[in-house]
């Protein structure tokens, strides 16, 4: 679930920003924006030249693309989040530089923190190598990943990579269709792990709800001691 007020203060600080040399180029930066009660956040890498005419992520050809594959799958954007990693415009659609990454990484740790999705889908390498370190595109889209962090991550191929590539846009469609069956999985992981760390922490401090609590007396000896 979303805190609004966080979620806006992250945005407010992004469109501010001077923390890496995008900052200089850029037309309006693009925090990102969605559904603040989705359990779906999707990360792309960068705005484009149409989302940074706007200000917001995934409008241009990609986005379209992206809104066709949510489609395919009943849902919307305003289903889901959307960000990307670094929030300002790579001029000429470069790749962003990993001192940018790593930038503006803080923001996209805010934004999680806040939603804390059940499952983050990368769309793209760069998004994938933050969550997955080190992992191959080919070889884990379309799958549900655990991250080092702990997030249930979803990769996929990025959009804008079908536009230039016709197979892609196969592939994208027939990994989506498996994305409602990965964050049911997800959920369900993170309910188990949350009933045995319950589990866990009545077996070392058996609770009896019969019985004050015993530390009310050990308070009032240590208040009247000073
Ligand atoms: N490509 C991205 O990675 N992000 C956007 O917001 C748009 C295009
Ligand atoms: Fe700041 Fe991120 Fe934009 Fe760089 S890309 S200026 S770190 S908001």
């Amino acid at each position: 679930m979303g805190s609004e007020a966080e979620l806006a203060q992250v945005a407010d600080e992004v469109r501010g920003c001077t923390r890496c040399p995008l900052a200089a180029r850029r037309t309006i930066a693009v925090p990102g924006e969605g559904n603040l009660l989705s359990d779906v956040l999707l990360v792309g890498e960068g705005p484009g030249a149409r989302e940074d005419a706007t200000g917001r992520p995934f409008v241009g050809p990609a986005g379209q693309l992206l809104s066709e594959l949510l489609g395919a799958i009943g849902w919307a954007r305003a289903d889901v989040f959307i960000t990307n990693v670094v929030k300002c415009r790579p001029p000429g659609n470069r790749d962003p530089e990993p001192e940018e990454i790593t930038a503006c990484s803080g923001y996209l740790d805010r934004q999680e923190r806040s939603l804390d999705p059940a499952v983050v889908v990368t769309l793209g390498r760069h998004s994938l190598q933050r969550y997955l370190p080190g992992a191959r595109i080919g070889a884990v889209h379309g799958g549900l990943r655990r991250a080092y962090s702990g997030q249930h991550v979803f990769p996929m191929y990025h959009p804008a990579a079908a536009l230039h590539q016709a197979s892609l846009r196969e592939t994208l469609f027939r990994d989506i269709r498996g994305l409602p069956a990965a964050l049911l999985a997800a959920r369900q992981a993170i309910e188990d792990e949350r009933m045995a760390a319950v589990q866990a922490v009545k077996a070392v401090a058996p609770v009896d709800d019969d019985v004050a609590p015993a530390d009310d007396t050990e308070q009032m000896t240590l208040f009247q001691e000073q």
